[in-house]
């Protein structure tokens, strides 16, 4: 439970960073909140030799609206997501997920930058951005990058992100006014990753659903972005057997491990659980 020996680096720029982790290359780790890292560490999956601190980069701090998108530091907190007023107001599903992540003590440090750089599918924040169909923002030597979080995922701990990269904000187009959203999420206890989660964020028109986003967590080796059901809901009223469409679709994507949370079998009915309550809360929330 002891990490191996590192060097800590604590840079005051971006520039500063970018260049530590250029001349490191592989024996580099970027850190944010550490609370992925560094029990990764403690167990020796994870053996960096330079540990790049990015909590003096105020630049990766902030909330802000710009021109119909919010813009979110990658050194944001969990809690802070909770407690942001601007969010509350524009896409208040991010709060909600991020209620539903770990407790307290792990909130208070966490960022969005580092649960969504992550990569692991039981990350609560990838499914939430790719159903709002978010994008982050990455610098290294090369410049900056721009990926839409729904290219972003490549498989379990392994991202779009490469070595020397740093990820500076998530942008998040800002849903239209009345729409509705859910996330809903099984886990066996308080501070526990899913068993499966569903993100839904909706637009109604008289009676029927307008727009549709859907994103699951932890059923498959990335988050996964469920298209296909989103199609099905789209233009209907929706009733149950549609609704239950919807369901069938997102079910047939999942690929979920048989582990401690439950065989393959059980954790697919689950995401399915949890869409379709996620769908009946997004829609009574929804004006329209
Ligand atoms: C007890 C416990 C329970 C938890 N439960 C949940 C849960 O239910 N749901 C959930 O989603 N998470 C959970 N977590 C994880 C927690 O939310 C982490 O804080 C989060 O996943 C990572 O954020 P971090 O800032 O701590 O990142 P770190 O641990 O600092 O970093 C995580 C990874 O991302 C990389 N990274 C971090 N920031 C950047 C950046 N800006 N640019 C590029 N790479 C970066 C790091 O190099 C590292 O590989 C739990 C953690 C604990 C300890």
């Amino acid at each position: 439970m002891i990490p191996a020996p590192f060097d800590y680096h604590r840079p005051r720029s971006i520039d500063e960073a970018i260049g530590l982790l250029a001349t490191h290359g592989d024996a580099a780790r970027v850190v944010a909140g550490g609370h992925s890292l560094i029990p990764m560490m403690k167990v020796r999956l994870a053996r960096p030799d330079h540990l790049v601190d990015l909590q003096d980069l105020g630049e990766l701090r902030g909330i802000r609206e710009e021109g119909g998108v919010l813009a979110v530091g990658a050194l944001v907190t969990q809690r802070q997501l909770i407690a942001d007023a601007l969010l509350a107001a524009k896409c208040p599903i991010i709060a909600e997920a991020s209620r539903q992540i770990a407790d307290p003590q792990v909130r208070a440090l966490g960022t969005l930058g580092g649960n969504v750089a992550n990569g692991d599918p039981g990350n609560d924040m990838p499914a939430v951005m790719m159903c709002l169909g978010a994008t982050y923002h990455v610098v290294g030597q090369g410049g900056e990058r721009r990926i839409a979080a729904r290219d972003f995922y490549q498989g379990a701990y392994f991202t779009a992100l490469e070595a020397g990269n740093v990820l500076t904000a998530v942008r998040i187009p800002v849903p239209p006014a009345g729409h509705g959203y859910a996330y809903e999420k099984l886990k066996r206890k308080i501070g526990d990753y899913a068993t499966a989660a569903a993100a839904v964020v909706l637009t109604m028109s008289g009676g029927r659903v307008a727009t549709c986003s859907i994103g699951l967590t932890n059923v498959a080796e990335t988050p996964l972005w469920a298209e296909q059901a989103a199609k099905i809901l789209i233009g209907t009223l929706p009733d149950t057997a549609t609704l239950k469409k919807a369901v069938a679709a997102a079910e047939a994507i999942t690929a979920p491990a048989s582990d401690a949370r439950g065989p393959a079998h059980y954790r697919t009915k689950m995401a399915g659980v949890m869409l379709a309550r996620a769908l009946e809360r997004a829609r009574s929330r929804a004006r329209g």
